[in-house]
């Protein structure tokens, strides 16, 4: 017993001992991106939804201004217009593709060459083509 507590006061067992307290915090680096998964599913404040008035959305992951309404689904916020291309298609869906029930809400202020352009209609979340536009 008094040869390792000698051995700990030379230093270095101490120095060594360090190295392996900072090994747990990788396990909470993982354990920090696993709750931020869910919690990046938690609604938001954003300004009111255009299909329904909520004031509540998920946020669009690669969009930092798009939310999801929480009670709708519909999409609302603003970004690049080429990027609103990846949200909802600048295409017609076929005409009996997507059932009504089924369409959702867009509603984005987008900003391309020509300056800032509105798109907000309906879509088809299954082909995100547009079903009705206005
Ligand atoms: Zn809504």
């Amino acid at each position: 017993m008094k040869r390792a507590k000698n051995s700990n006061d030379h230093g270095q067992a101490g120095v060594c001992q360090r190295p392996s307290l900072s090994a747990s915090s990788p396990t909470e680096d993982i354990m920090a991106t696993t709750s931020r998964s869910t919690t990046s599913r938690s609604p938001e404040f954003m300004p009111a939804c255009g299909c329904c008035g909520h004031e509540r959305g998920f946020p669009v992951e690669g969009h930092a201004d798009v939310r999801t309404c929480e009670r709708c689904g519909g999409l609302n916020g603003r970004c690049y217009l080429g990027q609103s291309y990846t949200l909802v298609l600048p295409q017609w869906d076929a005409p009996d593709a997507c059932d009504p029930a089924d369409q959702q809400y867009f509603d984005l202020e987008c900003l391309g060459s020509g300056g800032i352009t509105r798109r907000h209609g309906w879509f088809n979340p299954a082909t995100r083509k547009i079903t009705q536009v206005g």
